[in-house]
């Protein structure tokens, strides 16, 4: 028996850490020059439904001298088993230890998994601060939407990857190996890396604070590393994943997941990845029919995730749905279409999804008066959502999930009303359709400030605040025909530091984490006690980061991190939010002049055309 087999079934789930899995990838080690360990920090069942890491595992390799592998969090059990016999943590293909790799790599996509990246390396036997690592150690990168605002995870992270991990990966590729092939230290690597544009390495930056304790600036301290760091974006979607890993145990996602748009047009300002994934980039239809039957194919899955930010918004997407349908008739394919706008487009998607083995509905409000749907840009009058919930029942639908957030900028007790009774009038719909009670899951987020958006300025409503208006909500909604679950306050709290914070963070991360907290996200695990300790023994506090409004012109931490979509462009949706202006889609309308049109044909056409449209000077330039 291997020690690995004597750890194993002490622990639960053993096929969390045993790989071997269909389509996992084993290369010969000593025949690949650049090993790397990839990861979602967070426990497998989450990891493997993380399609971003998926991507990037088959893009590294397909290159025949480098090999990827994959490693996650280890559940606690997992953890004791591994800390009491001194194992460290290893890769599930190769099961080698991860200080054997050349490069670490982490998809950062919750900023409450950021204790578990420190917990994987110390497992690892890796210090966990880049400052300690020495040439003897593998490189540690993180790429993923939190990496928009790097300062928090800068003391751990040795470079950052920002944007599209397509667009830039053979450059990073090609730099590793070059750095490999003369045995370049690792400061020497490192400053060749930031020559990459989208590469950001912390360490060659200086960040200065005010006297008042506010961030003041950061500037580079070589000459390789750029004073704006800007995201890299793919135009063209490569091809999908078809021959993803299949896990063994039921995971959070477990479907074949097909991209089939990147980015989003409609300008919610509360949505971060609305933001940080402009523009829009559809799949072809072919493609993505072809890819379908592939998965088919290599992974024998039946039911399919259409992902995108909002899948309804996919041009012909119900002639795409038919067309699926149509072509794998004989496989009983089930889809679902994760984030669906509940407004008009979505009921002609759902008459093609109605003929077929269905999933459930969920659709996404966010706000429950027409005044505060205007404010966030998701403009859907009511009638439209009840037609929707209305067409959902009609055709055969007996329950839907809604989400809707709590304490978004100027809600005020009457828009918490507002979504009991827009609820409430969805259940009556059902009722009236199906004749009885129909399922309604109703599932409240809080509202945190993300970085990149035009509510980035915005202070998150206190706990007592919240709480109130939960309990109003409560007492409105007809508790028969209603589940409502709601995230803890305090969880959306740290949620807003982390997103919010600066390189001053990284000293709470590693002190919460030393004093025992890790899976943050997981409610049975988050110690709100732990967070509390580390934040008042390094001196700062959470509310100045969740709870603050950061006036327009105060420089921002995240402000070296170009996305494209300009700071002139947030000021002025934030203005236009405070007026309940709303801003037109700009796939189907004008452009809005967010400032990509700087860098992309497209956008620059489009923008163009705006401006031979308007009158002189009736546009500032974004
Ligand atoms: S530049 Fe214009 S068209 Fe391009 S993403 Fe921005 S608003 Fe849309």
């Amino acid at each position: 028996m291997t020690e690995l087999d004597d750890i194993l079934y002490r622990v639960t789930k053993p096929a969390r850490y045993t790989g071997g899995e269909w389509n996992s990838i084993l290369k010969d080690w000593d025949k690949t020059a650049i090993r790397i360990a990839l990861s979602y920090p967070d426990l497998y069942e989450v990891g493997m439904s993380n399609l971003g890491l998926s991507i990037i595992y088959g893009l590294i390799n397909a290159q025949p001298d480098i090999l990827a592998e994959r490693f996650y969090a280890p559940w606690p059990d997992m953890e004791a088993q591994m800390r009491a016999r001194g194992s460290p943590l290893f890769s599930l293909e190769s099961k080698r230890p991860l200080k054997n790799f050349d490069v670490i790599g982490f998809s950062l996509g919750y900023e409450l998994t950021y204790t578990n990246v420190l917990n994987t390396l110390d497992l690892a036997r890796i210090p966990v601060f880049a400052s300690e690592r020495n040439d003897s150690f593998p490189l540690v990168m993180a790429g993923g939407s939190c990496v928009l605002n790097p300062e928090p995870m800068a003391d751990f992270i040795d470079f950052f990857v920002i944007g599209d991990g397509e667009e830039i990966a053979l450059e990073l590729l090609e730099t590793l190996r070059d750095g490999k092939r003369h045995g370049y230290p690792k400061k020497e690597l490192l400053r060749k890396l930031a020559t990459l544009p989208g590469i950001y390495v912390p360490s060659l930056y200086h960040v200065e604070y005010d006297s008042h304790g506010l961030f003041k600036d950061i500037t580079p301290m070589v000459t390789e590393a750029s004073p704006g760091i800007t995201r890299r974006i793919v135009s063209k979607l490569p091809p999908p994943p078809t021959r993803p890993v299949v896990p063994y145990i039921e995971v959070v996602h477990d479907r074949g997941a097909i991209e089939i748009q990147r980015g989003c047009s409609h300008g919610c300002r509360f949505c971060q990845a609305g933001n940080i994934y402009r523009p829009v980039r559809e799949r072809p239809q072919e493609e993505i029919i072809q890819a379908i039957g592939e998965l088919i194919s290599s992974c024998g899955y039946n039911e399919f995730s259409l992902t995108s930010l909002s899948s309804c918004d996919y041009p012909h997407i119900d002639e795409l749905v038919e067309s699926i349908f149509q072509r794998y008739q004989s496989d009983k394919l089930i889809l679902s279409l994760p984030s669906l706008r509940i407004d008009s487009f979505s009921v002609r998607l759902l008459k093609s999804l109605a003929a077929h083995k269905r999933t459930g509905l969920t659709f996404a409000p966010e706000a429950g008066s027409e005044r505060l749907r205007q404010v966030i840009n998701k403009a859907i009058p009511e009638d439209e959502i009840l037609e929707t919930a209305a067409a959902a029942f009609a055709h055969g639908w007996t329950g839907l999930k809604l989400y809707f957030m709590l304490g978004l900028p100027t809600e005020t007790m009457d828009d918490v009303v507002a979504i009991t009774s827009l609820v409430n009038k969805i259940g009556d719909q059902g009722r009236k359709a199906r004749g009885r009670r129909p399922q309604i899951r109703v599932s409240l987020s809080t509202f945190v400030p993300k970085p990149h958006t035009p509510f980035q300025w915005v202070a998150q409503e206190s706990e007592t605040q919240l709480v109130a208006k939960h309990d109003l909500l409560k007492q409105g909604l007809h508790r028969k025909q209603v589940r409502l679950s709601w995230n803890d306050p305090k969880v959306s709290q740290l949620e807003a530091a982390m997103s919010r914070g600066d390189r001053r963070l990284g000293k709470v991360i590693h002190r919460a984490w030393k004093l025992g907290s890790t899976f943050d996200g997981w409610s049975e695990h988050f110690n709100h006690e732990n967070w509390r300790h580390a934040f008042k023994e390094s001196g700062l506090e959470p509310d100045f980061y969740a709870r603050r409004e950061p006036s327009l012109d105060e420089p921002l931490p995240w402000a070296h991190v170009d996305t494209g979509v300009t700071q002139a462009f947030l000021k002025r949706e934030y203005q236009r939010a405070l007026e309940s202006k709303g801003t037109p889609d700009c796939r189907y309308e004008q452009c809005s002049s967010c400032g990509l049109q700087r860098w992309l044909t497209p956008c620059r056409q489009k923008h163009q055309a705006l401006i031979s449209d308007q009158p002189e000077n009736s546009l500032s330039p974004g």
